[in-house]
């Protein structure tokens, strides 16, 4: 076992050519924070190497915020006295315009737990008329059956975030109170149900801050190279979302700071050099600007956490957290610019999903 004091072992994980579980250990310890540099070094010549000078846009868009989970960490948990709303087709197609006037191609469709204001049959609606707007739809929602989510893929669903929150069990059944989230295999089985049922990428991740950080990325580290084994023609990608400010007040217990959260970044970028890794707008503008490239190659951006929030400005607050990176869509990408680096709205392109045309472009 390597020892996670050794300056000399900590170097020789961040500069391995191969590093796996071990390197990402030593990287991950508190003594790999003197080698911060080195780490942002290899982490920004990996990011080059696999995507470029780009950053991949998303914008994530409310439909529901009905839950009746007991998640402490969260701003509409059931005994929250949030606003409730969902929005009808009317509505949907409203905020699609605004989303789409945006020229972003890129949508993750987000509701609380599965509830009759939103369920399967309401989410496959949801998916069919976000579909006409937008060439990559997918979910951030209830885990589901495999059936369920092949559904949802045949109504044009091409992927699903499931973040497991925590990796540590006690944790996790001490912050989910109440509700469906409690049960913590049936929310990690949830991304093979997924895979198998067609959908073609998963977004796994922890929530920092809840349970130790070190702990919970090797975990995410784990996971990622179980779903990259067991499904190697799916998408695999890792977000890394700290806890924020919501209704509710929940303080974290194991508070990441920037320079933690760079660190995670920088050593999972070294050890999985070819997935995506994905920043939200949860993090403030410096860490934003400071992280694009350098490990992270997706963000999200100009993104509204309450439902109908792309059309209605209104103050009642449904959001389920706050977001500290506010800037619109053209100052995003100028400061991208301003850093040599490529936005990119449509990296994925809706004909391979018709079979008619694939038949087409391969005969
Ligand atoms: S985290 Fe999800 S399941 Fe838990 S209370 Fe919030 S919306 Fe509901």
């Amino acid at each position: 076992m390597a020892n996670s004091e050794d300056p000399r072992a900590i170097q020789s994980a961040i500069l391995a050519e191969n590093p796996g579980e071990r390197e990402l250990a030593l990287m991950l310890s508190p003594a790999a924070g003197e080698f911060i540099e080195l780490m942002a070094q290899r982490a920004q010549s990996i990011t080059r190497r696999h995507f470029g000078r780009t950053i991949s846009l998303y914008t994530p868009l409310y439909l529901s915020n009905f839950c009746n989970g007991g998640c402490l960490y969260c701003g509409i948990a059931g005994d929250r006295r949030a606003k409730r709303a969902v929005l009808d087709e009317a509505q949907l197609r409203h905020e699609m315009e605004a989303i789409k006037s945006m020229k972003l191609e890129e949508l993750v469709l987000l509701t609380g737990e599965r509830m009759p204001e939103a369920d399967v049959p309401y989410l496959k609606e949801c998916i069919a008329i976000a579909s006409e707007y937008i060439h990559n739809v997918t979910i951030e929602v209830f885990p589901m059956e495999e059936l369920e989510y092949r559904e949802l893929a045949t109504a044009g669903c091409t992927g699903v975030s499931l973040y497991q929150e925590t990796y540590d069990q006690v944790v996790y059944e001490k912050m989910h109170r109440w509700g469906d989230k409690r049960d913590f295999f049936n929310r990690i089985d949830a991304a093979d149900r997924a895979l198998r049922g067609g959908l073609r990428t998963i977004g796994i991740g922890a929530l920092l801050g809840l349970a130790d950080p070190r702990f919970d990325m090797l975990c995410t580290y784990r996971h990622a190279k179980y779903l990259l084994k067991n499904y190697w023609q799916a998408g695999v990608s890792i977000s890394f979302p700290r806890i924020n400010p919501q209704l509710g007040g929940f303080r974290a217990d194991h508070p990441v700071d920037e320079k933690m959260l760079a660190q995670y970044i920088f050593a999972m970028r070294i050890c999985l050099p070819e997935i995506p890794l994905i920043l939200s707008t949860r993090e403030p503008q410096r860490v934003r600007d400071g992280m694009a490239g350098v490990g992270i190659s997706k963000m999200s951006v100009a993104s509204k956490t309450t439902v109908g929030g792309y059309s209605d400005d209104s103050e009642e607050s449904t959001e389920q957290f706050s977001i500290s990176d506010e800037r619109n869509i053209p100052a995003f990408c100028s400061m991208l610019r301003d850093k040599g680096l490529e936005p990119v709205f449509k990296n994925w392109d809706a004909t391979y999903r018709d079979p008619a045309h694939y038949e087409h472009v391969t005969s």
